[in-house]
């Protein structure tokens, strides 16, 4: 237990959810320590952004998150956030497959398809493609070289899974490119699960799944934003927005932050920004780790949320909405029928559409990024067969979206943390290291927070 007469002075710089959590962790487990968070940005919540825009709620960015993951639902619980689950009953998702809206099969595993009955029910593959998903039951474990998640589940599974069902799932996680990521560090439960069980679809039948009538994502009734603006509520001192640090140097045992708005001196520093962001922070104080953050690349993407009357719908049966895969050459990489996903989105005879854009290896200038409004309602019609004029749209770019695990990610976070262990009082959080979701980002700034105390 640390006594009074070591208070110290912390800076977090960054206050989007891995930042928030870490000054919340520091002021409820170390009271004594004064906490600064700063951001450059006006509001708090970083890719954390609510709109409440006519009585619309908008997310242009995270609409919910996994609870089968405890740290945001025990946050919320703790500041007395009110959330809810996504409707159940209307809970039929599509995926895009040849031009066309199929099911999303039932018995999905994580990404695995783990019953074969729904799948091969569903005209979303070809009857050689189904074959070839049921043999992998007898594809032979590989080697234990890091491999892509595309690499892995192509091997494992064949061409057409991975290609119409397995990218676009993962593509809603991680938003990149399943050729490029590293499977060790984003799904390493399946590399478990070959080298376990010799077999993805041996592995899941022989560990049953808790079947659970509960929702596996949750969301705060006011939209994400609430829970963010819940933790910086608590904190013991108002976040600084609209300060912008420009470096960070070495002074005695303690360190300055360089802000657009003066010094800082602090015992402890926490960043809790971008990894190239903190890469150029960092660049005064260690030349490699610097380089190493920097190296870090992030996938831009972009929303635009549409609201419509209802009554100018045509009959569209319930659903939450749809993922395109990659191989349909699309920029859209989803769409989400918000209102029917989740309650409170939309005013009474109203109701909210969000398309969602990006693929990791498309500039933005070939997304045609100003152009979204109008991209965004040539897929309603053409998908959807909504050609009304909405009522509300709001468009949001992230140029910085999703960081992406790339092949060596894991092996590159080890040597950050390594050297980071050489800089006393200072570590890092965010959706950069490891894990992108919510959660994993929480669960970063309490780790980041017990670092510096
Ligand atoms: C469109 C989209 C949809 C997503 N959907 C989901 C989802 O449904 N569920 C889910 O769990 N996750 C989702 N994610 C991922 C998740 O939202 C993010 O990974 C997470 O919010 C990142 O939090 P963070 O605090 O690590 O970083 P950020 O939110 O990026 O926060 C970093 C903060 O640092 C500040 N900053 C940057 N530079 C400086 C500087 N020089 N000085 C001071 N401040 C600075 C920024 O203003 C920002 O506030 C989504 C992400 C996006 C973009």
């Amino acid at each position: 237990m640390t006594s009074t007469t070591d208070a110290r002075r912390i800076v977090i710089i960054g206050a989007g959810i891995s930042g928030l959590a870490a000054g919340y962790r520091l002021a409820r487990r170390a009271p004594q320590h004064s906490i600064l968070l700063i951001d450059s940005h006006a509001e708090v919540g970083g890719k954390i952004r609510t709109r409440h825009l006519n009585g619309y709620t908008i997310e242009d960015g995270p609409d919910s998150f996994l609870g089968t993951k405890p740290q945001a639902v025990e946050l919320a619980h703790e500041l007395g956030v009110p959330l809810q689950g996504v409707n159940l009953d209307t809970r039929r998702t599509y995926v895009l497959g040849d031009g066309e809206l199929h099911d999303l099969p039932e018995g999905l595993s994580g990404l695995v398809p783990a019953k074969l009955g729904p799948l091969l029910r569903s005209a979303l593959l070809s009857p050689a493609g189904k074959a070839r998903v049921a043999a992998e039951w007898f594809v032979p474990r590989g080697s234990n070289e890091e491999t892509t998640l595309g690499a892995f589940m192509r091997r494992r599974m064949g061409r057409e899974v991975y290609e119409k069902l397995v990218e676009p799932l993962t593509a809603g996680i991680y938003g990149g490119n399943g050729d490029e990521i590293s499977l060790s560090a984003t799904f390493p439960q399946l590399l478990q699960l070959e080298q376990e069980h010799g077999s993805l679809l041996r592995g899941l039948r022989q560990r049953p799944r808790p079947r659970t009538a509960t929702s596996p994502f949750l969301t705060p009734v006011a939209g994400t934003a609430a829970l963010a603006g819940a933790v910086a509520g608590s904190l013991p001192r108002p976040p600084s927005l609209t300060t912008c640090a420009t470096a960070i140097s070495r002074r005695g045992g303690g360190w300055i932050v360089h802000t657009d708005r003066g010094e800082i001196l602090a015992d402890g520093v926490i960043l809790a920004v971008p990894a190239p962001v903190a890469g150029q922070l960092l660049a005064p104080v260690d030349a490699d780790l610097a380089a190493e953050l920097l190296a870090v690349r992030y996938a831009p993407a972009a929303t635009a949320s549409l609201g419509f009357r209802l009554d100018k719908l045509p009959p569209l049966g319930p659903f939450h909405g749809y993922l395109v895969p990659r191989r349909e050459r699309s920029p859209v990489m989803a769409v989400t029928w918000s209102s029917e996903k989740f309650d409170h989105r939309a005013p009474p005879g109203q109701t909210l559409l969000r398309v969602f854009f990006g693929r990791a290896d498309q500039s933005i200038a070939a997304m045609e990024w100003e152009g979204l409004e109008e991209l965004a309602r040539s897929e309603l019609r053409e998908r959807l067969g909504i050609a009304a004029t909405p009522d509300i749209v709001a468009t949001h770019v992230w140029n910085d979206a999703l960081p992406q695990y790339a092949l060596g990610h894991a092996a590159r976070v080890a040597r950050i943390r390594a050297r980071v262990e050489n800089l006393p009082r200072l570590s890092l959080a965010g959706a950069a290291y490891r894990g992108v979701g919510i959660p994993d980002c929480i669960q970063s700034g309490y780790d980041a927070a017990d670092h510096v105390t």
